[in-house]
């Protein structure tokens, strides 16, 4: 009998644990592509069975910027592998706060696949490959400049539409070319040139705020849309801008036309995209929408 009542107290206390200790939700982290490789924009999923008050992250000593979805089960980041970042494994580090307030950390290990990223090479006269010292403080001034500008995002979410690219074109150069300008290893290229004729409408990839219009030496007349939770969209070489500065933009709204301004050799689109500061195929970030309709 005694060893019977022992039996019971337990279960009472168990049951008692039970009651008191709120609901811990039951979470798991996906990524989508599940390996991304470099060069590459990946969604990062927090999904719960239960609706969670917060959700923070970190990755390779970064912030990751989640935003729930409407009922609080679903948190969502856009993260991006820049071009020159190592393949490897590195951790995410999640941290969850139910709506009870009970606190977990999640920790799950990301692949970074290697991209073997194609040689171009260009020829192009040497007066536009040498810069003069007055030339060269001028493109470091405009890259200060640019910099300022990935420094201080909006972090409010504006990309819930999805991306599309600017223009339908083919592909003349494509992202992350390893460049050899004449005969020179230059700055891999950030960017796709898509072919368009001079004039054609250039469109906005998504919802966004006009954070730059500027006519630089490299990329010419050119427009930065910020996209919120870190993501900027750019667009070079326009012959026409038709934004001005902290406009509100819609996807798919014209922005500018496109033009051979800055150096080019020829009209076409030099479209870019990056992720918290990564350099990423502005493809990638498309694609994520199409796999995964993000509300
Ligand atoms: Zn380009």
């Amino acid at each position: 009998m005694k060893g019977t009542g022992c039996f019971f107290a337990l279960l009472q206390a168990l049951l008692l644990l039970a009651w008191a200790r709120p609901c811990v939700a039951e979470v798991k982290l996906h990524s989508l592509p599940h390996q991304p490789r470099q060069g590459e924009a990946f969604l990062l999923q927090v999904l719960s069975d239960s609706p969670l008050g917060s959700v923070t992250g970190s990755w390779r000593n970064r912030t990751i910027h989640f935003f729930p979805g409407p009922d609080r089960r679903r948190f969502e980041a856009i993260l991006g592998v820049d071009l020159a970042q190592a393949p490897g494994r590195s951790l995410v580090r999640v941290e969850i706060r139910t709506t009870g307030g009970d606190r977990r950390s999640l920790r799950t290990p990301l692949d970074v696949l290697p991209v073997d990223f194609p040689v171009q090479r260009l020829t192009l006269p040497r007066r536009m490959v040498t810069l003069s010292r007055k030339t060269l403080d001028r493109v470091m001034r405009e890259k200060a400049r640019v910099s300022r500008l990935f420094q201080d995002l909006d972090t409010k979410k504006r990309w819930g539409a999805g991306f599309m690219p600017p223009l339908q074109g083919a592909v003349l150069s494509p992202f992350g070319a390893r460049r050899i300008l004449n005969g020179e290893p230059r700055s891999p290229h950030s960017g796709v040139d898509l072919k368009a004729s001079e004039g054609t409408p250039v469109r906005a990839s998504s919802d966004g705020i006009v954070a730059l219009v500027a006519e630089h030496y490299f990329a010419g007349k050119s427009v930065y849309l910020d996209h919120g939770g870190g993501i900027v969209s750019m667009y070079f070489h326009l012959s026409q801008v038709r934004v001005r500065q902290d406009d509100r933009i819609r996807k798919g709204e014209v922005i500018g036309l496109v033009g051979k301004t800055g150096r080019a050799t020829g009209p076409h689109l030099h479209w870019g995209v990056r992720v918290a500061g990564s350099r990423v195929d502005p493809f990638s970030v498309v694609k994520i929408f199409r796999e995964e309709a993000l509300r």
